[in-house]
């Protein structure tokens, strides 16, 4: 797999629309055939600056991507950007599965202990007790509605 970061700063008052232009790339280039996926992220402490981040099956997926004309146009937008943009690629031989990493990190033993708790204490809940999630509302509005899935109460984690 390979990885592509591009680094972009806009121009201050254009950061609104650059972040439209990337967008729009992201989503073309996850319709590109060896794109496994693309997302664009904007700096919490400067809004004006961008990270478009790639991932892509082989080099011959990211050669067709770099030559196109949407992204040329992006990359090359001087009434948008500030500088040239950083283009970084990384060629990745291996890439553990989460799964494998996942068990080795403390923080994430005990997420899925508490977890397993919470699925445990949603089983056994009452339709009119209240919630197990701590919200304060009976179950069967809260996690016991049909359809809502329980597995993942994360708006409600309790630290
Ligand atoms: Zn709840």
């Amino acid at each position: 797999m390979i990885l592509t970061l591009f680094k972009l700063k806009a121009l201050a008052p254009k950061a609104k629309e650059l972040r439209q232009t990337l967008q729009s790339l992201a989503a073309q280039m996850k319709m590109e055939p060896g794109c496994e996926s693309s997302s664009v992220y904007q700096q919490v402490e400067d809004e004006s600056d961008f990270l478009l981040i790639g991932a892509w099956k082989n080099r011959e997926a990211l050669n067709d991507h770099l030559q196109s004309i949407r992204f040329t146009v992006v990359m090359g937008a001087r009434s948008l950007l500030r500088r040239s943009p950083e283009i970084m690629i990384h060629t990745v031989a291996q890439s553990a599965q989460l799964s494998e990493v996942q068990p080795k990190i403390p923080a994430m033993q005990v997420l899925a202990q508490e977890d397993g708790k919470q699925a445990e204490a949603f089983a056994k809940a009452g339709r009119h007790a209240p919630c197990p999630c701590g919200s304060g509302r009976a179950f069967k509005t809260c996690h016991g509605r049909d359809g809502t899935d329980t597995t993942h109460a994360g708006t409600q984690r309790k630290t």
